[in-house]
């Protein structure tokens, strides 16, 4: 069977606007101020400042990737708007955040968990529609995963001081310490952690709520206060979070979304008032960030991209290591970090593993995102067409042996069939270069040097996957492999305990787990209090 979208089986994607009006989800013709019932779409967003949505003075449009219709105007952030953004986080880091017990942060996050949670259906919708992700990914991937980071990062609030921060036997977490000068007030304890103030946090467009779920669960938990820009293709699930954020009753200017382009998200990043700057994205904008940042003598972390790998050796399960492969570019349309761009595979099993593979995509359907039966969805953007696009015909005059399986897409929407370059030498492009988009590289191998040396030899070092039934073997290559994460018989899994973050240009910094919490905290220096 070839590529089947919607259209051929009755789901034109021209339908999806029908359908999201009409039930999927609700809509209002609403402007910028006040809520929605229930939780709608809008049909145009301000920017949330200050604990509610504020207009700016000038807008942009998102749009269905599937579709190229209008979602919704989008409000975009000029200089005057990210200072107010920032002076609103700053006066709520002051005044509220930073002095309010862990436990009670922690029932702020809980009570948005809880809202996400409950609203998962619809944030998934929103999700789908303007990222393209199908919703099979967004509701049972991505939305359990988003709602876990902030019930995980609860767990963490209140138990900051205990976690090995800081806090000594002769100064245990709990204790303050006397203050000569004003004898009323104590002070507190230098050996624990603090928050760093306000942090200027900029998210690209793939997996748009999980990151936001990334960067604001842990800054919040450690008592830091938020400015957000997400990406200008995917502003829509960060500004129902700001909804969420509303009706949680969290203390205004404790979050702030600033919508717009990369314009704003310079602003934000070099933004006097921010202490700590948090990007995903590109390593091109990560050096430009990393810079400016260090420049001001700011904290920073970058998850910038990958071209991580997939090494099948000989003894591996074939049809689980396809699957494998399948998953971990093609259903999110590759549009991951993570995405297993490049595969290499032991010789004597390559055809084998070629057959598989192609069998699965040749398998997959694409079309309509919100459809149950939907394997992938469009790519992201115009922008991101075109460059696949290009660089696929540069594959192909190197020499680059393609193939997709046939399709015939729809005339609206940015659609790019799951394609396999095969014998793919090292020295081309598309070998080389981050693949963010349905496509992967297969290449062989004879011996377990020969593809360390080969997965190592990028400018990124994001995360890898192994597949192989000898425990020995996979210990040996995990152990030489240059990536932040390496799954083994698997491919893709996440967990908010589990920190992740790379190497070179994939950047460095974790998020997740106790690792991702360090981040986000000032840590005790080396002197200890003696009292
Ligand atoms: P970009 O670097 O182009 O953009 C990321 C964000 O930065 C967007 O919000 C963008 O705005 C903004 N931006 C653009 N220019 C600047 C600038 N000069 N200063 C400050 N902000 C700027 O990346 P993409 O959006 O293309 O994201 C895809 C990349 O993200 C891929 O490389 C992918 O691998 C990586 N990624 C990494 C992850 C990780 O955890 N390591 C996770 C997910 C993705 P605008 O949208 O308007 O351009």
């Amino acid at each position: 069977m070839g590529l089947e979208y919607g259209a051929a089986a009755g789901r034109s994607p021209a339908t999806l606007r029908a359908r999201y009006d009409g039930g999927a989800i609700g809509r209002t013709s609403g402007g910028t101020g006040g809520r929605p019932p229930g939780g709608q779409l809008r049909g145009s967003y301000g920017l949330f400042i200050g604990g509610s949505f504020v207009p700016g003075s000038g807008v942009f449009k998102t749009v269905s990737p599937a579709t190229e219709e209008v979602l919704a105007e989008v409000t975009h952030g000029t200089t005057e708007d990210v200072d107010r953004a920032v002076a609103a986080a700053r006066q709520a880091y002051e005044r509220v955040w930073s002095v309010l017990p862990g436990r009670e942060r922690a029932r702020y996050l809980l009570r948005i968990a809880r809202l996400l949670r409950d609203r998962a259906p619809e944030l998934a919708v929103i999700e789908s529609l303007d990222s393209g992700k199908p919703i099979r990914q967004t509701r049972d991937v991505d939305l359990p995963l988003v709602t876990a980071h902030f019930f995980y990062h609860a767990g963490w609030a209140d138990k900051l001081a205990y976690a090995g921060f800081g806090g000594t036997a002769a100064a245990p977490p709990n204790q303050t310490l006397p203050n000569q000068a004003l004898p009323n007030q104590a002070l507190p304890n230098p050996a624990l952690p603090r928050p760093l103030g306000v942090v200027g946090q900029v998210i690209g467009w793939s997996s748009p709520l999980l990151m936001l779920a990334w960067k604001i669960a842990p800054a919040l938990a450690c008592g830091n206060t938020v400015v957000l820009k997400p990406a200008e293709s995917t502003p829509l699930t960060a500004l129902a979070f700001a909804e969420i954020c509303a009706e949680a009753g969290l203390p205004p200017g404790v979050v702030n979304i600033v919508t717009g382009d990369g314009q704003t998200g310079q602003l934000v990043a070099r933004h006097p008032g921010i202490d700590k700057v948090a990007f995903t994205g590109s390593p091109e904008v990560g050096k430009e960030i990393a810079k400016s940042a260090a420049l001001w003598g700011k904290r920073f972390t970058l998850e910038l991209g990958g071209t991580s790998a997939n090494i099948v050796c000989a003894d591996a399960d074939i049809e689980a290591a396809a699957q494998g492969i399948v998953e971990g570019v093609f259903i999110r349309q590759g549009h991951a970090c993570c995405a297993s761009s490049r595969v290499f595979v032991a010789e004597e099993v390559h055809d084998d593993l070629v057959a598989a593979v192609r069998r699965r995509m040749a398998a997959l359907r694409s079309g309509d995102p919100l459809d149950e039966a939907t394997d992938i969805g469009p790519v992201n953007s115009r922008g991101q067409l075109d460059k696949i696009t290009e660089l696929a015909r540069s594959a192909e005059a190197d020499g680059a042996v393609h193939w997709s399986a046939p399709h015939e897409p729809p005339d609206r929407g940015f659609w790019f069939p799951p394609t396999m370059f095969a014998v793919v030498k090292q020295e081309q492009r598309i070998a080389r270069e981050e693949l963010c988009w349905p496509v992967l590289t297969v290449s062989s191998f004879a011996t377990p040097d020969e593809v360390v040396d080969r997965t190592n030899s990028t400018r990124y070092g994001l995360s890898a996957g192994v597949w192989t039934r000898q425990g020995e073997l996979s210990a040996w290559l995990a152990a030489r492999l240059r990536a932040g994460v390496v799954w083994v018989n698997s491919f893709g899994g996440l967990d908010p305990a589990v920190p992740f973050g790379g190497f070179q240009e994939s950047g460095f910094g974790r998020e997740g787990g106790r690792h991702g919490l360090e981040a986000y905290l000032d840590l005790p220096g080396a002197w200890t209090p003696d009292v």
